[in-house]
């Protein structure tokens, strides 16, 4: 249960004053849905209003406050010409300048004759000083109301500075006073203010210094915001290791049939992660461990013979996949790989329905299935195993925290596994999972050509075409990825099937279409025929971005790869090069491209290390923006900004280690407060892992 106290920060921003239906939807895309995220609605720029020069001396290009008396008004002549208002102080005149406004509530705003304090930024027009819509124009005795440091903040079309000036206002004044979670001793060090101290100066910058993101208020609120995190995910982990884990020692006869039989002996990274993996499973603590490789790097194979183990030992283990494709993809390549051994092998996607998945469910219970794969379907609530051991799950940042926790109910104290290609740096490793066990395939499997990749202007796409023309000629298999669109999956489509149009009818029928909006049954019969031989050319959105194996696929086409993610684009890449052919990955531009831009795409030219690329896009980037996209499912922070915040994370995860290690409960008063900390961030699923108290 959420504390009472934070009520007035969970109502929806409609409850804020000025805030009607008109505008709360505005301001919710802007900054969130609730209250609270207004709170964490930073002002970017600062307008210091405290400047009063003489009005024949104020400089162009600043804002200002004047004292000045309405001498006479001057309709505009015609309707594109502006009302002008002529005031003046005693160094000279002061024009006010309006477009399109009405005569009458000009005439209420500035009588002639009476003084106004008016402020706004001053522009120099024939000599005058003028200021076109001055942002305030008050009575005298409100003087001290215009002249202050006003916080300007990210805005959208329709809604004002005024307006959100006002609601965030509103929103921090609703904080309550809260008991402290911050350890007393540590924050004193700092220098650090108050939770709510800190808030009204967040919103409250006396000049540009109060908006820097290591001022004192800001890493006080960015040091809650991370600590939020690294509790949560403590605690996460402490209930999955709560029950005591069991040992799954296999002994050896089924994975050697299957490392007999492989094409291909094991790089020394496999074997080491597999060691890793090992140790843990035959230890009787939980084994939460995640195998990080780079796209290509082999991370199957050892999925597969971890799982193995767990079936040598009695157990059963089951694979996530984060897509239907993924998950069917996965099962053909385990199938074949597992094979010699005689594991038996089963199929759970959301698609499947009916009988076909009541006697999936029943060879399940029955224990007649050693390894399930599927999708996140394997743990919905009637999934019922005979004795899972085991639980891998592919790509895991795109799964919730929930996820986890499901997946882990399904059997008696389940050992995971996570794995995941996106070369996370260090500092958003944490973030996303905290304290894991890691063990990293940084070792390709031999034989890979490097892909040549080339950055190149859309304007030279008819070139671009050509030279894909030549390389299907010669046999070659093209993706071809179509641009990302923001936030608009139908436009990302039309382009999609634009390209896909024009492409077929310069190269013919080899060209397919996949794209998001397809059915799975529809989606994998493309994959299969450009896996198979009856595609050359595969026109697609991002839907091919995890995972998807075609080993003969030697060219990719990006166009506006400049809107893509470094780590995104470097996830599409890893889908050539696999084979031994000489791989192309072109990257194609649009328009003029700013220097963060150029350097990005230059990034993915010169490397194809995973790991430097995500450091260079951290550094270029920050890490609020890390990995482009939200459905990345690494947690965004609206506080913290990983790039400049590194030790507070660090400190943080030491922080939260350490309560949870003398307060695992969270039941002392310092306890207490930090559950309000958790749902003040909004880290509720966590706190119904505790017991209530
Ligand atoms: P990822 O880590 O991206 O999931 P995969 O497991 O899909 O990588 O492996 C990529 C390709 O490398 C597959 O075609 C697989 O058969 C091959 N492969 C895996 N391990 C080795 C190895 N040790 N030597 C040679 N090829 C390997
Ligand atoms: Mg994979």
């Amino acid at each position: 249960m959420r504390p009472e106290k934070l009520y007035p920060l969970f109502a929806p921003v409609a409850s804020l004053p000025g805030l009607g239906p008109r505008l709360a939807p505005l301001v919710e895309k802007l900054a969130g849905p609730l209250v609270v995220d207004l709170l964490w609605h930073k002002p970017y720029a600062v307008v210091d209003r405290r400047f009063m020069p003489p009005a024949a001396q104020a400089p162009e290009g600043r804002v200002a406050t004047f004292k000045v008396r309405v001498d006479q008004h001057l309709p505009p002549e015609s309707g594109r010409r502006p009302y002008r208002v002529l005031c003046s102080d005693d160094s000279g005149p002061l024009h006010l300048v309006f477009f399109h406004a009405k005569a009458d509530w000009l005439a209420k705003l500035l009588p002639v004759g009476e003084v106004r304090i008016v402020s706004g930024l001053v522009e120099h027009f024939n000599g005058v000083t003028q200021i076109s819509h001055p942002d305030h124009v008050v009575p005298p005795a409100q003087l001290d109301e215009v002249m202050t440091v006003e916080p300007v903040y990210p805005l959208t079309a329709g809604v004002t500075g005024k307006t959100m000036t006002k609601a965030v206002r509103a929103a921090v004044a609703r904080a309550p006073d809260l008991p402290e979670w911050q350890d007393e001793a540590y924050r004193t060090r700092q220098g650090w203010p108050g939770w709510r101290q800190a808030l009204a100066e967040l919103h409250g910058p006396e000049d540009e210094a109060g908006l820097s993101p290591l001022g004192p208020a800001r890493q006080r609120l960015a040091y809650d915001e991370l600590l939020a995190n690294q509790l949560a995910l403590a605690l996460v982990r402490a209930s999955l290791r709560q029950q005591a884990g069991r040992v799954l020692a296999g002994d050896g006869g089924l994975r050697g049939r299957i490392t007999a039989a492989l094409p291909y002996s094991l790089t020394g990274a496999q074997q080491r992660a597999l060691a890793e993996i090992d140790a843990d499973l035959a230890a009787p603590a939980r084994m939460l461990r995640m195998l990080q490789g780079d796209v290509g790097a082999g991370k199957t194979v050892v999925a597969l013979l971890a799982m193995t183990a767990a079936v040598e030992a009695g157990a059963q283990a089951a694979l996530m996949a984060p897509t239907e494709i993924l998950a069917r993809q996965h099962l053909a390549t385990l199938e074949a790989l597992a094979a010699p051994a005689g594991l038996r092998l089963g199929l759970l996607t959301g698609r499947d329905k009916g009988k076909a998945r009541q006697a999936v469910l029943a060879a399940l219970a029955a224990g007649e299935i050693d390894i399930l794969v599927g999708t996140h379907a394997l743990f919905q609530e009637d999934v019922l195993y005979h004795d899972l051991g085991l639980a891998v799950i592919d790509e895991q940042h795109r799964f919730g925290v929930h996820q986890r926790l499901d997946l882990a109910a399904k059997g008696r104290a389940v050992d995971m596994l996570v794995m995941t290609a996106t070369p996370i740096p260090r500092t958003l490793m944490l973030t996303a999972y905290g304290d894991m066990d890691v063990s990293r395939l940084d070792e390709k499997p031999p034989g890979r050509a490097p892909v040549d990749t080339r950055v190149l202007p859309l304007a030279r796409l008819d070139e671009v075409i050509g030279g894909v023309g030549r390389a299907l000629s010669g046999g070659a298999k093209v993706y071809w990825v179509c641009p990302l669109v923001e936030e608009s999956e139908k436009s990302d489509l039309a382009a999609a099937e634009d390209r896909h149009r024009d492409l077929s009818a310069l190269m013919g029928p080899r060209v397919g279409l996949v794209h998001g909006r397809m059915k799975g049954a529809e989606k994998d019969a493309v994959m299969a025929a450009f896996a198979g031989d009856g595609l050359d050319l595969l026109v697609a959105t991002t839907v091919i971005e995890v995972g998807v194996d075609v080993p003969a696929a030697s060219v990719m086409v990006i166009e506006h790869a400049e809107r893509f993610g470094l780590a995104q684009l470097h996830q599409l890449r890893g889908r050539i090069g696999r084979g031994r052919a000489k791989s192309t990955c072109l990257l194609l531009y649009g328009g003029p491209l700013s220097e963060s831009g150029k350097a990005r795409l230059n990034i993915m030219r010169d490397t194809e290390d995973g790991f430097l690329i995500a450091e260079e896009d951290l550094k270029l980037r920050g890490g609020g923006e890390l990995l482009g996209t939200r459905q990345s499912g690494l947690p965004e922070f609206r506080l913290a900004d990983l790039a400049l915040h590194g030790e507070l994370l660090a400190t943080a995860r030491d922080d939260a280690r350490l309560i949870l290690a003398r307060d695992p409960e969270l039941k002392e008063p310092r306890g207490q407060a930090l559950r309000t900390l958790l749902y003040l961030f909004q880290r509720d699923a966590v706190v119904k892992t505790l017991r209530s108290g």
